[in-house]
């Protein structure tokens, strides 16, 4: 390996280490040393005699006693047990058949069953999940002792309600977050959603598949991230580095073998790798990285491992259209052997800062790279769930009743400046295939479907999806409807008995006002019959 690429990887890494990020706020747990612990007889035993500051409440998976005396173990008993909460503010509850309940108060949980008994991918701050099988009672009463005291840890989240497609008029639209996070720590409160920074345990993976960019990860924020690996490309290529392969990693330390064999990676240190986004992918790639690698490790949730499967699945589905190699974007596992990509296109490295949301900064990206090639494709069609996309209208079908346009949480659905013509609008980069408009609209006369436009003022343009013409009224010629909605009215009752008359029917192309005077004077209509427009 040449001095020159050491040289130049030493000093991008300490430009990389030099770049301040922004702090984030903390979160402060107070554990005291109240620990209930749950298994059999055996294992519950183990931990009969631990010495202040813990104070142990046993539960018995296996016994049959039930005693109100604290020195003995309670018995499950049947009941079912459910868990909440986190180091420092536990609640058990044990519930039998009847609903009658017993609840417990703990700082910590130690579970001593073969199974934990959480269904969690991540088990809460304070949730000690060890096999009783050789469990040894000192090397447990270190472990609890090791957990009580104060504790604190950043809050690595910060959530927009207001670009939230979670829920709209009281449906349930969008659970990426919730789906993805192995902590379990978000939870719907209808309208928006509500990560409990507790249970938070920094995966990242919420943000990655947020499709608005209404939770994003802030440890670090996007635009440090992106802006610390520009920097760092930058002094890499100043010092004479070619072909830069950034490798995000959460390793402790990353594998020797590997910078050996290749001068040209540069390893950066993440918290969680779920937690680099798409849209610091393709920005580490137009900053002028050959390769870019998200290295994972048998510690990564499945759930997040996925997502970022899921993630990676439309961003190389972008890269191959734009004339690049799918792979220079990818997710491998780690190992001390490593297959560099051959050189692809050559791509002006970008120096614009990095955009602080992550769909402007996907954006950007993308027409960075767009504007340097020969004869790109003008759009790409993506897998289904990418966060990018279209929306039709069945003209036939549409009443413009305009319920798509209020339930859009992107503004990717506006109607008109003009209220004498009803008219829906469609800027397709705000729409983030939510699917709240084909959820809303009762006419099912909206599809949506997942693709990109390339070129930035065709995807920023506002067009028309659908446009009616005002209807007059047939008496005074007020303009009061949209004509499609009295076509659909007329039609749908031509062969109601309440309105076999030429009159009555033609009550339905008045405006309200005059269908009032026209009831009034109608001495058939005055016998029963009824206004549908009201
Ligand atoms: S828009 Fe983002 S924050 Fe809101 S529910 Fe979907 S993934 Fe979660
Ligand atoms: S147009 Fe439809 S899919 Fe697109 S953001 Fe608006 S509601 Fe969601």
């Amino acid at each position: 390996m040449s001095k020159v690429a050491m040289g130049a990887r030493e000093l991008a890494l300490e430009t990389l280490d030099s770049v301040k990020t922004t702090p984030t706020s903390l979160i402060k747990f107070q554990s005291n040393g109240r620990v209930i612990v749950f298994g059999d007889d055996e294992a519950i035993n183990l931990c009969a005699n631990f010495s202040e500051p813990l104070r142990v409440t046993r539960v018995s998976m296996s016994g049959s006693r039930q005693s109100a005396d604290p020195g003995e173990a309670i018995a499950l008993k049947k009941r079912q047990i459910k868990i909440e909460g986190h180091l420092g503010k536990f609640t058990v509850r044990l519930v039998d058949a009847d609903d009658i309940t017993e609840t417990l108060q703990a700082d910590i949980i130690l579970d001593l069953n073969p199974q934990p008994l959480i269904k969690m991918e991540i088990l809460p701050p304070g949730y000690l999940h060890e096999s009783a099988t050789g469990a040894n009672s000192k090397t447990l009463e270190n472990q609890l002792l090791e957990m009580t005291g104060e504790f604190e840890k950043p809050k690595y989240f910060k959530y927009d309600a207001s670009i939230c497609a979670h829920g709209v008029n009281g449906k349930t639209v969008c659970t990426r977050c919730i789906d993805a996070c192995p902590a379990g720590a978000i939870g719907s409160l209808i309208e928006k959603i509500e990560v409990d920074p507790y249970l938070c345990q920094g995966g990242g993976a919420c943000a990655t598949a947020c499709p608005s960019g209404a939770i994003q990860y802030v440890y670090p924020r996007l635009a440090d991230s992106g802006n610390r690996v520009r920097k760092m490309l930058q002094a890499f290529r100043q010092q004479g580095g070619k072909q830069a392969i950034v490798m995000f990693h959460a390793e402790t330390e990353f594998p020797q073998e590997l910078l050996q064999q290749h001068a040209s990676i540069l390893p950066v240190r993440v918290e969680e790798v779920a937690s680099v986004g798409m849209d610091l992918c393709l920005s580490t790639l137009v900053y002028g990285a050959s390769q870019v690698v998200l290295l994972s490790n048998d510690e990564i949730p499945k759930l997040s491992l996925t997502e970022l499967e899921r993630q990676l699945e439309w961003l190389q589905t972008v890269l191959g259209s734009l004339g690049l190699e799918p792979q220079q974007i990818s997710l491998q596992a780690i190992s001390a052997e490593f297959t560099e990509l051959k050189p692809g296109i050559n791509v002006e490295p970008a120096i614009y800062t990095m955009p602080e949301n992550k769909r402007h900064a996907i954006f950007q990206a993308v027409d960075h790279l767009y504007q340097q090639l020969d004869q790109p494709q003008e759009l790409v069609d993506l897998p289904q769930g990418a966060p990018f996309g279209t929306a039709t209208i069945n003209e036939s079908t549409c009443t413009l009743c305009m319920a798509c346009v209020g339930a859009c949480p992107g503004k990717a659905l506006q109607d008109g400046s003009n209220r004498e013509v009803p008219e829906i609008f469609f800027i397709e980069s705000n729409c983030i295939q939510c699917g709240a408009c084909t959820q809303t609209c009762p006419e099912s006369a909206i599809t949506i479907s997942p693709r990109m436009i390339f070129d930035r003022e065709r995807r920023n343009r506002s067009r028309p999806l659908n446009k009616d013409i005002p209807f007059a009224c047939i008496s005074c010629g007020k303009l009061f409807a949209p004509t499609s909605v009295i076509t659909k009215i007329t039609d749908q009752l031509k062969d109601h008995y309440m309105f076999n008359s030429t009159r009555a029917m033609d009550r339905l192309k008045m405006c309200e006002d005059c269908r009032v005077v026209d009831i009034v004077q109608d001495p058939e209509a005055m016998t029963g019959n009824f206004d549908p427009l009201n």
